[in-house]
């Protein structure tokens, strides 16, 4: 395998189950059984509603929830139950930008501060800590007088290109980027997506890319992964899953995202709205049958039983649904 395809991050069956608060309450199964794997400079969206598990995966990957089961190698080292000695290390390669610019920056520091610190914690030394502050402030767009000013005289995006900055900082080989924009307004959004696409090709970088809308993730990701109720669904390229997807969830998903030719549109409303009239309410088990039984115009008698698995469709996609081929 050629270096640049190497896996830089590899998720082997991952599962995320939090106990719930009250005697009575079963513990709820946030991610179930996902495998996927990052290479150097690639990018991998991962998209769904709210709740599920998209960005739990995210969070286990950061160290910030523990994995109940399966296995996280980054770099080859393991770090599914990693200390905090080991992801003090693993931390100058692995950065995080978070969906809310206005909580994830301290209101008290300059900017020149919040970006020195994870600098100073790698013991950066001082002239090329200040060096590479006005370089990053540079690069994510920001005027030079911005280090002596605080969060709160920026904007939403203005913010969350301060946090983009300070995740590079340390130069990682990987930035997960949860929900990036989502807390920003359309006309910003697409700025933050097309910053965040031109730095990885600027830098080689690789992201993990979370978000629940496929419109915007075609615009950064290489490949996408569509998951519901904490399961892979459908994996292929970002811009198949996006103009041809297969499995009905991602289907609905696409129906989703806003266009800007109104016939077309009009089209996807159609489609969305017969999804939501499918009338059985019921949700399988965890353990049996397909998780998007309920909602699935295709649904037939041994999707209701019969858990489906991820099967090769085509030569780059995989789909979990009864629909489709063989078993990877
Ligand atoms: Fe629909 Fe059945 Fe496929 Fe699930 S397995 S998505 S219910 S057709």
């Amino acid at each position: 395998m050629n270096e640049t395809k190497k896996a830089l991050l590899e998720v082997r069956d991952l599962s995320v189950v939090f106990a719930s608060a009250g005697r009575w309450r079963k513990p709820v199964t946030a991610v179930n059984g996902v495998s996927f794997e990052i290479a150097r400079g690639e990018t991998l969206g991962i998209v769904g509603e709210s709740g599920s598990g998209k960005s739990t995966i995210a969070r286990a990957v950061l160290g910030l929830v523990r994995p109940s089961a399966g296995q996280m190698l980054f770099e080859g080292q393991d770090i599914t139950y990693a200390g905090h000695r080991q992801r003090r290390k693993v931390a100058a390669d692995l950065s995080v930008v978070f969906q809310d610019p206005y909580s994830s920056l301290n209101p008290a520091l300059s900017i020149g501060t919040i970006l020195a610190e994870p600098l100073i914690a790698q013991k950066v030394n001082r002239d090329t800590a200040r060096e590479r502050i006005g370089k990053l402030i540079a690069d994510v767009g920001l005027p030079p007088d911005s280090i002596h000013r605080f969060p709160r005289q920026f904007s939403g995006g203005q913010r969350q290109r301060i946090a983009i900055a300070r995740a590079l900082a340390v130069e990682p080989s990987l930035i997960i980027c949860d929900e990036p924009v989502s807390a920003l307004d359309l006309s910003i959004q697409a700025q933050i997506v097309n910053l965040l696409a031109d730095i990885r090709d600027e830098f080689g970088l690789a992201m993990l890319f979370v978000a629940h809308d496929l419109s915007i993730v075609r615009h950064v990701a290489h490949r996408t992964a569509v998951v519901f109720h904490g399961s892979v669904m459908e994996v292929g390229p970002a811009e198949q899953i996006y103009g041809n997807p297969l499995h009905p969830y991602s289907v609905a998903l696409s129906a989703a995202a806003l266009v800007p030719d109104p016939k077309l549109q009009r089209e996807r409303r159609r489609a969305r709205s017969g999804l939501s009239r499918t009338p059985a309410q019921q949700t399988p088990t965890a353990t049996t049958g397909c998780p998007f039984w309920s909602r699935c115009p295709e649904r037939m008698s041994k999707c209701e039983t019969v858990r489906p698995t991820l099967v090769r469709a085509t030569n780059e996609t995989s789909v979990a649904c009864h629909l489709y081929g063989e078993k990877v």
